[in-house]
């Protein structure tokens, strides 16, 4: 189990940065225990459970790196050229046998196992063949084009460590060390659920004082994409402080994770929190130094971990990329944290208010000499549009102190991904 926050449900704490929110929310998270087993076909962005160590050695014997010529070269004498006889033929698949007879050549294939005594093996653009002879002109390396048993992944060592995710080339890998299934953490259960009398589902004619629901299929789709997570949507939530307790109490009694969009500023009917401290959470109302994104809840409830994001959707998604999906991945089990911003400049003029770090949703269609792209600023800001980030290609983080943003002012952005 996590440390549990000390209790600062609806107290006035200190702003924290954004750094130190999320450090925060990680550390009330804590990775699921239960594992399962999965056939590699079935493991794809799963989290290991533990080490796996090499069944058979990569690759398993030493074979020809290309299609050409195995010899010894303790048989090329004095200086070239050579002139060899080709006494005998390895495909791929053929057993390994014995070394070639002296002073002879191997015809041997991408794959083939190299015959016991060879060292070298020549590619066949790198000779000209005459009959059943070859002739060469340069001497060969020692061990030229042969791929040596294990020199990729020795038997019986680490393949992979626990804790991380399961991408195809890991699968690959696992796979060419003889390894067929693997023990990964059970999956994270996440339940969301949309609060708001505002809400109503597209599809459906708006009441007058009514909006579609955003942010229900934002995050469940966000959550779909994440292959160590399992969503239950709990849908809209009225603003009915009995209904928010009891749904809240009963989605963690059976989540790892609850997610709640909406209900958490200071308003009258916003019952989250008044809901949160009734069935006595451990909470932390933080206060976090990000635009968009205030106010934001993070918390245990009962064993899962709570998130009350923002009702406004651009905030709901910046909260969510940048404090509950660090935490989430801490439940998943993974102990890698992707790094995906690259440097960029701005190609706007910007000036704002200092002391929150801001996320702004960019697209670029050039790039500077060093090759950084050039941003162009989508939106105003606002956290309730959806717009500007719909048509963002990345988000561009402003650090909390900048007044005023110039052309070539050097900042990050991190890239949407598909
Ligand atoms: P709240 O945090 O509940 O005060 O909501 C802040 C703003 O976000 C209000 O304008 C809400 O109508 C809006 N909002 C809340 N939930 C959603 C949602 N699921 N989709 C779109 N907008 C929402
Ligand atoms: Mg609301």
């Amino acid at each position: 189990m996590a440390e549990p926050l000390a209790c600062s449900a609806g107290k006035a704490g200190p702003t924290l940065s954004v750094d130190a929110a999320r450090l925060r929310a990680v550390a009330v998270a804590a990775p699921v225990a239960e594992t399962e087993i999965l056939p590699l076909d079935l493991a794809c962005g799963r989290v290991l459970a533990g080490p796996v160590v090499a069944a058979s050695a990569l690759p398993p014997f030493d074979n020809s790196a290309m299609d050409g010529y195995a010899l010894r070269l303790s048989d090329l004498a004095g200086a070239g050229p050579w002139e060899l006889p080709v006494t005998r033929r390895i495909a791929a698949g053929d057993r390994a046998s014995g070394p070639p007879d002296p002073g002879t050549a191997v015809r041997i294939f991408t794959g083939a196992p190299i015959p016991a005594g060879a060292d070298a093996v020549v590619m066949q653009e790198n000779v000209t063949r005459s009959g059943d002879r070859i002739t060469l002109t340069a001497r060969p390396r020692s061990g030229q084009n042969i791929r040596r048993r294990g020199e990729d992944l020795a038997r019986g060592a680490q393949a992979l460590a626990a804790g991380v995710g399961l991408t195809p080339p890991r699968l690959a890998l696992l796979a060419g060390c003889g390894v067929p299934q693997v023990a990964v953490r059970r999956r994270v259960r996440v339940a969301i659920l949309s609060t708001g009398d505002e809400l109503a589902e597209p599809g459906r004619l708006l009441a007058p004082g009514q909006i579609y629901n955003s942010n229900r299929v934002m995050l469940r789709a966000t959550l779909a994409r994440l292959p160590w997570a399992e969503t239950t949507d709990l849908g809209i939530l009225r603003d009915d402080p009995q209904a928010i307790r009891a749904a809240i109490r009963q989605a963690a009694l059976t989540h790892d994770v609850v997610i709640s969009s909406g209900g958490v500023s200071a308003g009258e009917a916003d019952h989250i929190l008044d809901a949160l401290r009734a069935e006595a959470a451990e909470l932390d109302v933080l206060k976090v130094a990000i635009r968009p994104g205030k106010p934001l809840t993070v918390g245990r409830l009962g064993g899962a971990l709570y998130f009350g994001l923002p009702g406004n959707p651009y905030a709901a998604a910046i909260t969510f990329a940048q404090i509950a999906r660090p935490a989430l991945r801490k439940v998943a089990g993974l102990t890698e944290a992707p790094d995906a911003w690259l440097p960029a400049v701005a190609g706007f003029t910007y000036h704002r208010t200092t002391g929150r770090r801001e996320y702004v949703p960019v697209t670029w269609a050039s790039r500077d000499t060093l090759g950084r792209p050039v941003l162009e600023r989508l939106g105003h800001g606002a956290s309730a549009s959806l717009s500007p980030i719909a048509c963002a290609m990345g988000i561009a983080v402003i650090p909390p102190d900048l007044s005023v943003i110039h052309p070539g002012q050097p900042l990050q952005v991190e890239v949407l991904g598909e």
